[in-house]
């Protein structure tokens, strides 16, 4: 793939602007990132934040990992180069998004650094708001929301994250939530404080 090509002319400083954006939603757009293991509560977390945002007003789109693969990248794998490639696609969408002035709430395994540096670098470092959902595998393993982790423990799925596959936690995220400690509602309701008013 060619990294640029001069005849291509974009016109972001032609279309409405993200502020006007922000300013007929009456909202500051933003990204928060839910990185963790399978089963560590991401996409619950995020449909409970997204349903308590929108019940108070705010315009949010929730992105979600198998949403993502079901649809705009279902040519993508496990590999991870395509783990890499999943996640700049979605740091893109996110960011059409984020320009158009939505809350996006983004719930991705995302496993190494590298991976959501990459993500960070494309949203940008001031709207990209790292969540940590720290649940210990031995629970993931034990909720086993989508049978996963016995399939993977059986040898049916390889390169599974947590089990043959690493997942690195983030160094210095904008919060962490420890799920086996505290309710859905109260992991919402902290991740809700991160969105500016
Ligand atoms: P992920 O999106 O990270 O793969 P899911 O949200 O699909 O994980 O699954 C998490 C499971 O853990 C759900 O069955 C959820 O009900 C349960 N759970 C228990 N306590 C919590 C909590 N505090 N926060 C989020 N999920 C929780």
């Amino acid at each position: 793939m060619k990294k640029s090509n001069n005849n291509i002319h974009p016109i972001f400083d032609r279309i409405v602007s993200r502020k006007e954006q922000e300013r007929l939603l009456n909202q500051k757009g933003t990204v928060l990132w839910f990185t963790g293991l399978s089963g560590s509560g991401k996409s619950t977390i995020a449909e409970a934040l997204e349903r308590k945002l929108y019940n108070q007003g705010y315009f949010v789109k929730v992105l979600d990992g198998d949403n993502i693969r079901s649809g705009i990248n279902k040519n993508l794998g496990f590999s991870l180069a395509d783990r890499k490639e999943n996640v700049r696609r979605i740091a893109e969408v996110a960011k059409l998004f984020l320009d158009s002035g939505t809350i996006v709430l983004c719930s991705f395994v995302s496993p190494t650094i590298e991976i959501r540096e990459l993500a960070k670098e494309i949203i940008g470092t001031n709207d990209f708001k790292e969540i940590f959902v720290d649940t210990p595998l031995t629970i993931c393993e034990k909720r086993d929301v989508k049978g996963l982790y016995k399939k993977a423990r059986a040898g049916e799925i390889k390169g599974f994250t947590g089990i043959d596959s690493p997942f690195e936690a983030p160094i210095n995220p904008a919060l962490v939530l420890k799920t086996e400690n505290i309710t859905i509602a109260d992991c919402s309701n902290e991740a809700a404080k991160l969105i500016e008013a």
